[in-house]
């Protein structure tokens, strides 16, 4: 399956273990060079995987421990180091070949090497398969704050080949689905009655019908000032159970919880018809995502007043108001606190 994503001139191939298409892609630019840039995990799993892609060509590996520590102001300069030390010049090429930390690092460093060289993406993780390697966002975190330095830069090509989620462990995977529940939410409700119901997960599905969905939301707006701002349903609520519960839940997990408060906000509050919060229910529990949790209001609306999102102390929120339809909403602190009231809850 292929997507042409012509507003920023790149393609994105979704295959099972097809890699003539990536070396084909490779190829056309013999003479480059390449640095791959990727984690230790990924590395130690598909070091083999990754030497016959890269057979025939003049290559580079940089690989760093796993883990959102690394995406830091102290690797961004490693890396610029090593193709400095490398001589990489305009012409050479990266490959971010890992999940959302590697592609997020690289594409910052491709975005301002030299004023920005070129470079592909190679997502490794349902999530970054069906989000972060499309959007053209990337960056690091900076003075414990997360994405604070970064920039818009798009890929030059998308490889996903979802064969590299067979060896994903199930929370992982539902990091990926969590989001993609978000889509659903946002735009598709044969999506959602898909995975509701379903058993084995068709990724080759999910992936291509996700990335349309997210596509859609950032072409009519790149720079995140209005329709993209819709792929943060769940986001607000969910930043602050993610950082209350010590981030012992993970991002999806937290996210999905929180698409499941908006919902039933939205039902309280009259915006939504039905309260599909309970559909949202057990379509998570097919999938063992979790679909509450505990907190005191006045600690995470403490945390959420650092949102980035504040903009003269209104915060954007996206309410539901069917599955497949939502609307942006700007509210006072006061009111979000009420949306954070009548969304808990675990019935
Ligand atoms: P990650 O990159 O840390 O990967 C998660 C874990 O899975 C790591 O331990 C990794 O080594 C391992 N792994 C990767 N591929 C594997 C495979 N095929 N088999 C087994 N293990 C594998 O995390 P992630 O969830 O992919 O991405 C999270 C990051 O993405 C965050 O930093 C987040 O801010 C960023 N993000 C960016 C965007 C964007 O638009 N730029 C969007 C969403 C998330
Ligand atoms: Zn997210």
């Amino acid at each position: 399956m292929k997507i042409q994503v012509k507003e920023n001139n790149y393609t994105i191939d979704i295959v099972y273990k097809c890699e003539e298409k990536i070396k084909n892609f490779l190829n056309k630019n013999r003479d480059s060079k390449y640095l791959v840039i990727t984690d230790e995990n990924v590395y130690n799993l598909y070091s083999e995987r990754l030497k016959n892609i890269m057979y025939g060509l003049n290559f580079y590996i940089f690989k760093f421990p796993a883990g959102e520590k690394s995406k830091s102001m102290e690797n961004y300069i490693n890396i610029n180091k090593f193709l400095l030390e490398n001589n990489f010049n305009r012409g050479d090429i990266i490959i971010a070949f890992g999940g959302g930390v590697v592609g997020d690092i690289s594409g910052f460093v491709a975005a301002t090497y030299l004023r920005g060289i070129d470079f592909i993406a190679m997502p490794t993780t349902l999530l970054s398969m069906i989000d972060s390697s499309v959007g053209g966002k990337n960056g690091i975190n900076f003075m414990n704050l997360k994405n604070q330095i970064g920039s818009f830069y798009f890929p030059k090509y998308v490889y996903i080949d979802y064969s590299f989620l067979e060896t994903l462990d199930d929370r992982n995977i539902n990091n990926g689905l969590a989001e993609i529940f978000k889509y659903s939410v946002l735009k598709d409700k044969n999506l959602f009655y898909y995975l509701k119901s379903c058993n084995k997960l068709d990724y080759k599905k999910i992936i291509y019908e996700s990335l349309n969905i997210k596509l859609d939301f950032v072409k009519e707006d790149e720079r995140d000032k209005g329709k993209r701002q819709k792929l943060n349903l769940g986001h607000t609520i969910g930043h602050g159970i993610e950082s209350l519960s010590n981030y012992k839940l993970n991002h999806g997990e937290s996210i999905g919880i929180g698409t499941i408060y908006m919902a039933r906000a939205a039902y309280k509050m009259g915006i939504a018809k039905s309260d599909f919060s309970k559909e949202l229910i057990l379509a998570f529990k097919n999938h063992n995502l979790p679909t509450s949790y505990d907190f005191d209001t006045d600690e995470i609306l403490e945390i959420l007043k650092h949102d980035k999102k504040i903009n003269k102390n209104l915060i954007n929120v996206i309410l539901p108001i069917k599955i497949g339809e939502v609307i942006n909403k700007k509210v006072t602190f006061d009111e979000l606190r009420e949306i954070v009231e009548l969304g808990k809850g675990n019935e």
